[in-house]
């Protein structure tokens, strides 16, 4: 993790300090329960390193590397749970209009129910 960012609540459930339901972790990412599950299966795949948003996430240098361990830890699980096979849906809420509530980059995974099309 770069820096402490003491307010941020993502930064807190990586650092320990806020209790999570823990279903995986990889060098750079964690991935947890949703609080609000959202479908049967509502996991957060979250980067050690703290950034707002997508954005000024792909703004570090090292992004790349870590993009991919933020999704290959995504599908490693989604493999784990079989919902590789029945499907599942990846989500990034970015700002106000996208929908996004906490201000630390996160990966929705959504699975165990059809998921409708277009989003609300
Ligand atoms: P977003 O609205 O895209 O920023 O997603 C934030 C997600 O974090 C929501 O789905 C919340 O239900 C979830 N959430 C908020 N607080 C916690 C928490 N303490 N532990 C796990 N998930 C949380
Ligand atoms: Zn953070």
């Amino acid at each position: 993790m770069s820096k402490a960012h003491p307010g941020c609540l993502f930064c807190r459930i990586l650092r320990g300090e806020i209790p999570a339901t823990v279903l995986g972790r990889s060098e750079r990412s964690l991935i947890i329960a949703d609080i609000a599950p959202q479908a049967p299966l509502h996991a957060l795949v979250i980067p050690a390193r703290h950034a707002a948003d997508i954005g000024e996430f792909m703004a570090e240098s090292d992004a790349d590397a870590e993009l991919a361990d933020l999704f290959a830890l995504a599908l490693a699980f989604a493999k784990e749970k079989n919902i590789d096979r029945t499907g599942h849906r990846l989500v990034i809420n970015t700002g106000s209009d996208g929908g996004q509530t906490v201000g630390h980059l996160h990966l929705h995974l959504l699975a165990g129910r059809p998921m409708g099309w277009p989003p609300g």
